[in-house]
């Protein structure tokens, strides 16, 4: 079975190749297939847009397509930034820019209603046909203050309650152990082991 990545992100590729590893299948990404079109992500849910990329590709290719797309969903803001996360400061925002906005929004919220999830919504589709939906979630507390190095995005604000620690402070190794994409991806694992049983039609 050819399995192609719905994205260009490197980080993301190398992440998810390690998780996807032992499947008796050749994993290629969007970085291998020249004229594939940048996938605009213009969805209203993080849903949409990991079914509109998993699409694209699949059709393109004509391959089997893994897609996801994730978020931070923050309690006292109504579920906000949700699909807007990486933009949530502005179109060109930094992470530090996003991080500073939403600590500005939490400034006055408790402690006990600071609560908040990542959420990885991985779609797969085959050779433009919708097969599967499968969603990974990581509860946390959003910090008062920013701690620790390692991750991207909001991983210094995200606290894991089990381990009073920030994700950045946790690091690669018990992140990618507990993180919603980790979860998403190992039952994408799974799902796939299945169906290189049964085979798709
Ligand atoms: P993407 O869909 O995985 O590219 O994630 C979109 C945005 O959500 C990122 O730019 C980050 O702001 C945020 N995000 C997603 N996953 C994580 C994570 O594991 N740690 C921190 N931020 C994340």
């Amino acid at each position: 079975m050819n399995i192609v990545l719905a994205t260009r992100n490197r980080d993301k590729i190398k992440e998810i190749t390690k998780i996807l590893d032992g499947l008796m299948a050749k994993i290629s990404s969007a970085l291998d297939f020249s004229g594939l079109e940048e996938v605009e992500e213009d969805g209203v849910t993080l849903e949409e847009n990991a079914i509109k990329k998993a699409l694209v590709v699949s059709k393109f290719t004509q391959q089997l397509a893994i897609a996801d797309d994730s978020g931070l969903e923050v309690d006292a803001l109504e579920g906000q930034p949700g699909v807007y996360s990486a933009r949530f400061a502005g179109e060109d925002a930094t992470y530090d820019d996003n991080n500073r906005k939403l600590l500005e929004l939490m400034e006055y919220v408790p402690p006990k209603n600071r609560t908040a999830r990542f959420v990885c919504i991985v779609a797969i589709a085959d050779k433009g046909k919708m097969k599967k939906i499968i969603k990974g979630t990581c509860e946390g507390i959003i910090a008062f203050e920013p701690k620790g190095k390692t991750g991207f995005g909001y991983d210094p604000l995200f606290i894991i309650p089990e381990y009073s620690k920030t994700f950045a402070e946790l690091g690669p190794e018990i992140k990618n152990k507990i993180s919603h994409r980790a979860k998403a991806f190992l039952e994408t694992k799974k799902f796939l082991e299945e169906s290189l049983i049964i085979q798709f039609d």
